[in-house]
C-alpha cells in the first residue's frame, strides 16, 4: 500500500460485553474526513440504553472470577500483548487516525500510535507492582493497606489525540484491575473501536473494555450519570469539565479532569533565539494548534522582539497546509467544520480588537477539496485584554506579546484561568528555575516545548483540571486504598 493510499473503513458499531452491537435506537451518524470534508463511514449513535448495557456488562465482567482471580502478572502480560498487537498494525492505525482526525500521518505514526503502544507497555510493567504498606500502629494489631481497583471506569476523551487519549486512560485503568467504558469523541471514533478489537483478540475478557460511541450530551452524559459507573476520567474542554463535575456529584463518582489551556511560552532576552524560534513555531503549529498544551501565547522580551518575529515568520512559512496522508505534510486541517468556523471567528475577533495580523488568517484549499484547512496565523502587538490572548482557540493561531522584565513576563504568563503548561527560554540557569517555580502550571518546559513521556505526570493547575495522568501518579486515579486491621491480641 502506498503512503497516501486510503483504507477501506467498516461502519463503526458499539463494543459491549465482548460483542459488536448496533445502538438500541438503531441510529448512526457520519464520521467525516476533515482533509476532504467527505464521509468516511457511519458510526453507531450510542445513548443511555447502550451505556446502561455497557455498565452492566462492565460490572459483571469486573466482578467475575476471570478478572478478579487473574493474577496481576497475567494482567500485565495481557497489556503487553495488546501493545504488541497495536505495534503490528501501527501503520494502519496511523492512517486510520489521519483519515478520521486530519493530523499528518507522519506525526500520527511517530507520536500518537508510538506513544499509545508505549503507554500500554509502561502500565503492563506496573500491573504486578501495585502494592500496599504495613503501618506501625499502636496496640496488638497488624494494620496493612491494599490498593484495590475503583471498579467500572468511564473514560470520556476528545478528538485531538484519539488513540493516545484512549491509551492514557485505558492502560492504567486495566493495569490496576478495573473495567472500562470508553466514550470516544464523536468526531473521531474509529481508532477507539480498533483498540477494542485488538484488546479482545489479545485475550482481554469480554466486558472489561467496552466502547460506546455517540455524542457527549447523550452517551457521555449517561455515562456520567450511571450509578454503576464508579469513576469518570475526562479530557476535554473546561466548559464540559465543569458540567461533568457537577453531574458526577449526584452519584459521588470520583472524577479526574484534564481540561483546556492557554499556555505562555516565554522568551527571555538572553535566550538562544534560533532554538526558541524553532520551539515557538512547533509549540503552536504542532497538531494544527489542536493541543491543550499549545504554546498559544508567545511572550518575547521587547529588546529581541523584532529579530524574533522576523525569524518566526520565516519559520512559520514552512508549515504549509497539505494532504495529511502525505508523509511530508507538517500541517493538517482542523478536525471539523465547527472547529474551523470557531477558529475563523477568533481570527476575526483578533483583527477587530486591534491585533496586528502578521501572517495567515485565511482558509486554504488542498487538492481541490473542501477540507478544513487554515494557514498558520500570527498576531503581533497583542495585549492581555484581547480575546485571542485569553481564550483557548485550539487552532494554528499565535498571539505575540512583549514584556520588559522577567517579573512582568511571569505575571502575564500566570494571568489566565488556565494552568496546564508553560515554557521559558533562557541561558541563565537561575532564571530558568525561578520561572519554573513561579509559573502556575502542571508542566513547565525549559528551553524545549511539548515534551511528554508515559513515565512523567501530566495534568493541570487552576481551571486546567486536577488529577495527574501518566507515570506512577495515574495509579492513584485508578485505585482506592483499603486499610485492614488484624487483632493479634
Ligand atoms: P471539544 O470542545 O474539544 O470538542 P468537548 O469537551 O466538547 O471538547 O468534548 C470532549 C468529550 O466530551 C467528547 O467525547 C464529547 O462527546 C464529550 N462531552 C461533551 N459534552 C458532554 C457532556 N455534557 N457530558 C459528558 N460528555 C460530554
Amino acid at each position: 500500500m502506498s503512503d497516501t493510499a486510503t483504507l477501506e473503513i467498516q461502519p463503526g458499531r458499539l463494543f459491549i460485553g465482548g460483542e459488536w452491537q448496533d445502538a438500541a435506537s438503531g441510529r448512526t451518524f457520519d464520521t467525516i474526513n476533515p482533509a476532504t470534508a467527505e464521509t468516511l463511514t457511519q458510526v453507531a449513535e450510542g445513548g443511555a440504553a447502550d451505556v446502561d448495557r455497557a455498565a452492566h456488562a462492565a460490572r459483571e465482567a469486573f466482578e467475575s472470577d476471570s478478572w478478579q482471580k487473574l493474577d496481576a502478572r497475567k494482567r500485565g502480560r495481557l497489556l503487553y500483548a495488546i501493545a504488541d498487537a497495536m505495534e503490528e498494525r501501527a501503520d494502519e492505525l496511523a492512517r486510520l487516525e489521519t483519515m478520521d482526525n486530519g493530523k499528518p500521518v507522519r506525526e500520527a505514526r511517530m507520536i500518537d500510535i508510538k506513544e499509545s503502544i508505549d503507554c500500554f507497555r509502561y502500565y503492563a510493567g506496573w500491573a504486578d507492582k501495585i502494592d500496599g504498606d504495613v503501618i506501625p500502629v499502636p496496640g496488638p494489631y497488624l494494620n496493612y493497606t491494599r490498593r484495590e481497583p475503583v471498579g467500572v471506569c468511564g473514560a470520556i476523551i476528545p478528538w485531538n489525540y484519539p488513540l493516545q487519549m484512549a491509551a492514557w486512560k485505558v492502560a492504567p485503568a486495566l493495569a490496576c484491575g478495573n473495567a472500562v467504558i470508553l466514550k470516544p469523541a464523536e468526531q473521531t471514533s474509529l481508532t477507539a473501536l480498533e483498540l477494542a478489537r485488538i484488546a479482545s483478540s489479545a485475550g482481554l475478557p469480554a466486558g472489561i473494555l467496552n466502547v460506546v460511541t455517540g455524542f457527549g450530551e447523550d452517551a457521555g452524559a449517561a455515562l456520567v450519570a450511571h450509578p454503576q459507573v464508579d469513576k469518570i476520567a475526562f479530557t476535554g474542554s473546561t466548559a464540559v469539565g465543569k458540567i461533568i463535575q457537577r453531574q458526577a456529584a449526584d452519584t459521588l463518582k470520583r472524577v479526574s479532569l484534564e481540561l483546556g489551556g492557554k499556555s505562555p511560552n516565554i522568551v527571555l532576552e538572553d535566550a538562544d533565539v534560533d532554538a526558541a524560534v524553532r520551539g515557538a513555531s512547533m509549540a503552536i503549529f504542532y497538531n494544527t494548534g489542536q493541543a491543550c498544551t499549545a504554546g498559544s501565547r508567545l511572550l518575547v522580551h521587547e529588546s529581541i522582539r523584532d529579530e524574533f518575529v522576523e525569524k518566526l515568520l520565516k519559520r512559520a512559512a514552512g508549515f504549509v497546509p497539505g494532504d495529511p496522508l502525505d508523509p511530508k505534510t507538517r500541517l493538517g486541517p482542523l478536525v471539523s467544520q465547527e472547529q474551523m468556523d470557531r477558529v475563523m471567528g477568533y481570527i476575526e475577533q483578533g483583527k477587530n480588537e486591534g491585533g496586528n495580523l502578521l501572517m495567515g488568517g485565511d482558509r486554504v484549499e488542498v487538492n481541490g477539496k473542501a477540507g478544513y484547512f487554515i494557514n498558520p496565523t500570527i498576531f503581533g502587538d497583542v495585549t492581555s485584554r484581547m480575546t485571542i490572548a485569553c481564550e483557548e482557540i485550539f487552532g494554528p493561531v499565535l498571539a505575540v506579546q512583549t514584556f520588559s522584565d522577567m517579573d512582568e513576563a511571569l505575571e502575564i504568563g500566570n494571568s489566565t484561568e488556565y494552568g496546564l503548561a508553560a515554557a521559558v527560554w533562557t541561558k541563565d540557569v537561575r532564571k530558568a528555575h525561578v520561572a519554573a517555580h513561579r509559573l502556575r502550571a502542571g508542566t513547565v518546559w525549559i528551553n524545549t516545548y511539548h515534551n511528554l513521556d508515559t513515565a512523567s505526570p501530566f495534568g493541570g493547575y487552576k481551571q486546567s483540571g486536577y488529577g495527574r495522568e501518566l507515570g506512577r501518579h495515574a495509579l492513584d486515579l485508578y485505585t482506592q486504598v483499603k486499610s485492614v486491621w488484624v487483632n493479634l491480641g
